[in-house]
């Protein structure tokens, strides 16, 4: 089960953000089929100190290949860095960038996946994800998703 403040930010954003949130995407593996685009739980490939399975990070689907949806990311990527005090995430990755808890960028190298190119991930660290409280940013959080486009 994800942690309160990964359910409360998904919901928030999922009721909040662009109508684009609430559209699905093709996911081609194992099989197609069309997926919400926030995902919280891990998938099978997923495994040992993953956070998604101490339900600890939050994934947004949105293609950094395909304009529109690389458009919102990087909107939400600046939501989450103007928020990250308040929310307290201790990791954020999208497009070959990455932040840490104090906000400082570095290059994410590697393959597509490892770049993350299919989605943003966002994560708390163990001690936050029990202490922050969802009601602290929330108001604010909803002004910002709001004016996402
Ligand atoms: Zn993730």
């Amino acid at each position: 089960m994800a942690a309160r403040v990964v359910e409360e930010t998904k919901n928030t954003i999922y009721h909040f953000g662009p109508d684009l949130i609430r559209s699905t995407y093709l996911e081609k593996y194992p099989k197609p089929r069309q997926l919400g685009r926030l995902q919280a739980t891990a998938g099978p490939h997923k495994s040992g100190g993953d956070p998604h399975i101490a339900g600890r990070a939050l994934d947004i689907i949105l293609d950094a290949t395909v304009e529109q949806e690389r458009a919102v990311a990087d909107q939400l990527v600046d939501v989450f860095l103007t928020m990250r005090e308040r929310m307290r995430w201790g990791g954020l990755i999208y497009n070959g960038e990455e932040w840490n808890s104090a906000g400082i960028k570095f290059p994410r190298t590697g393959s597509a996946i490892n770049r993350h190119l299919s989605h943003i991930h966002i994560e708390w660290g163990a001690k936050s994800a029990e202490q922050v409280d969802p009601d602290d940013f929330k108001p604010l959080l909803i002004c910002m998703l709001m004016q996402v486009r």
